[in-house]
């Protein structure tokens, strides 16, 4: 895998699409057991950030540093620092690369998760994004070796087993724990919205390996 790193912005919208797409489920599921704000939050910041890269020759880092900008500055709740930081760590993973190749792609998920780890203090089990995003990052780490293609389909796979692994979780963080065991039984709306991100991702950089 080598893929030039530039005119990469539309990666980002495509993320936006896929969020714009889900707002109501993204929402009808924090509503289950937090406010009902998350597919509203989302939808907005993304579809902002679309706006901000369109018609602009960008790198992925540039693309993804303009998205958590938008995220960090102009959207509530957990997420929007949460994802603000994650975007972030993801673009500084990939200053001064001329390619994305395997190894880039690696250093980006990493990054994303120590990111938000840093921030939110969040280990797997406690019912929340971090459920899918610490498996899914592990799954790419662990099927580097058999090419882009393939780890990138493991993480996406690790990526929707830790997103319904939330249905059986107690949440321990978040608006949800105030539930406690009322919150079990219910998927949780930042691990599904975790997993959309990272399964359009890797959507988006295999169709460019084409
Ligand atoms: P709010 O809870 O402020 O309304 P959102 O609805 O945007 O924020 O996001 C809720 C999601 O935030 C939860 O579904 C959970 O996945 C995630 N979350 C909450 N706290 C944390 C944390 N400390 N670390 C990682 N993710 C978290
Ligand atoms: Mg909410």
């Amino acid at each position: 895998m080598a893929l030039a790193n530039r005119d990469l912005g539309a990666v980002v919208a495509e993320l936006a699409a896929v969020i714009v797409a889900h707002k109501a489920w993204l929402s009808e599921l924090d509503g289950r057991i937090g406010d009902g704000d998350h597919g509203a939050n989302m939808a907005k910041g993304f579809a902002r950030a679309a706006d901000r890269v369109a018609g602009q020759d960008l790198t992925l880092g540039a693309a993804l540093a303009i998205l958590s900008d938008v995220l960090m500055g102009e959207i509530g709740g957990s997420m929007g620092p949460l994802y603000g930081v994650m975007f972030d760590d993801m673009a500084q993973a990939l200053e001064g690369r001329d390619v994305i190749d395997i190894a880039a792609v690696d250093a980006m998920l990493k990054a994303a998760l120590a990111g938000v780890q840093a921030m939110g203090n969040a280990r797997v089990g406690d019912k929340t994004m971090i459920d899918t995003l610490a498996p899914a990052v592990a799954a790419f780490a662990t099927h580097r070796d058999k090419g882009a293609e393939e780890a990138l389909a493991r993480m996406v796979a690790a990526a929707e087993t830790g997103r319904d692994s939330t249905i059986g979780l107690v949440a321990r963080l978040g608006r949800a724990s105030r539930l406690g065991e009322r919150s079990r039984g219910m998927l949780d709306a930042g691990a599904v919205s975790c997993c959309l991100i990272l399964t359009a991702l890797a959507g988006s950089l295999t169709k460019r390996l084409d």
